[in-house]
């Protein structure tokens, strides 16, 4: 089955010429926009101050929505994680994260995803489809809306933060992904700042020269994998591919061009990815650049035997780095109770 184009995959520069071309006043268009993302309308009723013959026209022509809620869940920790079914079926899921002082929006930007990492549960099926800016952006509507429904206690109404760190590799979909940070950006659109945004990536020298040929100014986080070409590819097959000396260059690259620090982003797997030599390496990788890491425990899937590390291995490997003067941190998995890997809850549906 077809279905009508998203009006929301439209990027806000393109909504003067929609208006001109319905023979509308240019305000009208203004209008439009303020209620696709500012108001994030999710019904054309809802747009009560646009002439009833001109919302007739574009339901005619676009569809204003794409998702459709289809089951949430809340973790002891707060992480709210939800599954929206598609227009042909197809599912993805976010997942809002309560952190200490402010929010995190975590996004898919593809069903599934070709990359096949050994971690993750969004691999398992590979890649069905890419998303498009319209679905990118829907996602963050639906958790705006959740949010100011049943607010976290005591964030109160700060902005959230944006990651693309869901289903899916951001720079493998980078044209719907760069409309939606379009979107997100404009002043007309979410007026979000890109000191709020982040793209979180496995690292494929392709999608990363896409980036900084674009520049966005957005953060970026760099999930590695493995201290060496062969350890790599092992627990990330495609991104494997680039050595890791090019994915961090080209990191350090865009982190040169955006004056921001560079996240790495390490899964500590036991047995496979929390050796103390492993450390020693990576801190050597990174020794004299502008870099940070992440150390993220492995949230544990259904149908793997790969096993978190211990609470001690995470600090003797948080140790070994940050005596080599490289600022390391340790991100709690959030969610434990709930399917919280990525793709883990769409799995357990299908
Ligand atoms: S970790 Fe990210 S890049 Fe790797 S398979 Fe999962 S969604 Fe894709």
């Amino acid at each position: 089955m077809t279905h009508k184009p998203l009006l929301r995959s439209m990027v806000p520069a393109e909504f003067a010429a929609l208006a001109a071309a319905a023979g509308v006043p240019a305000y009208r268009g203004r209008q439009l926009l303020a209620w696709l993302f500012k108001h994030g309308a999710l019904s054309w009723d809802r747009m009560s101050n646009l002439p009833h013959s001109w919302r007739d026209l574009l339901s005619a022509t676009y569809d204003l929505t794409g998702l459709h809620l289809q089951e949430r869940q809340l973790a002891a920790d707060r992480t709210r994680k939800y599954l929206f079914q598609l227009r042909d079926g197809h599912t993805i899921e976010s997942v809002i994260i309560p952190m200490a002082g402010h929010i995190t929006f975590c996004l898919s930007t593809q069903v599934g995803c070709a990359m096949a990492c050994t971690f993750c549960a969004t691999a398992r099926g590979g890649l069905v489809r890419h998303l498009e800016a319209g679905e990118i952006i829907e996602q963050i509507l639906h958790l705006r809306s959740d949010l100011a429904a049943d607010p976290v206690p005591g964030q109160g109404n700060r902005q959230a933060n944006v990651v693309f760190m869901g289903m899916g590799e951001p720079l493998d979909n980078w044209q719907a992904v760069a409309r939606s940070l379009q979107t997100m950006m404009a002043e007309d659109g979410m007026a979000m700042s890109r000191r709020r945004i982040q793209i979180s990536t496995s690292g494929p020298a392709a999608g990363l020269q896409r980036l900084i040929a674009a520049s966005p100014g957005v953060g970026l986080t760099l999930s590695l994998g493995g201290s060496t070409d062969e350890e790599r590819r092992k627990v990330m097959p495609v991104p494997g591919r680039t050595t890791l000396q090019e994915a961090l260059q080209l990191a350090a690259k865009y982190g040169h061009q955006t004056g921001r620090r560079i996240t790495i982003a390490w899964v500590l797997i036991e047995g496979q990815t929390d050796g103390l030599d492993q450390a020693a390496r990576l801190a050597q990788l990174l020794t004299g650049r502008d870099f940070q890491v992440n150390l993220i425990p492995l949230n544990p899937l259904d149908d793997s035997r790969l096993e978190p590390s211990s609470e001690r291995a995470v600090q003797d490997f948080q140790k070994v780095l940050t005596d080599a003067g490289v600022p390391t941190f340790i991100r709690a998995s959030g969610g434990r109770d709930i399917a919280a890997a990525c793709g883990q809850l769409r799995r357990r549906r299908q």
